[in-house]
């Protein structure tokens, strides 16, 4: 019997199609920048899931990248 208390985190689908979400290359802007960012995206309607640890580390990586020019 496998514990269900966690969700495993190399899995997530989307809760509009219920389709596995695929890792992709998605476009994201901050502060006036785009930059390619490899996140989870939905096949069927294009939902892109960004989780707030994702999000966090990537913005915190802009930042510095920003600060540095
Ligand atoms: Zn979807």
């Amino acid at each position: 019997m496998a514990g269900t208390d966690m969700i495993p985190d190399a899995v997530f689908e989307c809760e509009k199609c219920d389709s596995q979400l695929e890792p992709g290359q998605v476009t994201v802007s901050y502060l006036g920048s785009s930059f390619p960012v490899e996140l989870l995206r939905c096949p069927q309607c294009g939902f892109v899931l960004i989780t707030e640890q994702l999000a966090l580390g990537k913005m915190l990586q802009v930042e510095k990248t920003l600060e540095d020019k």
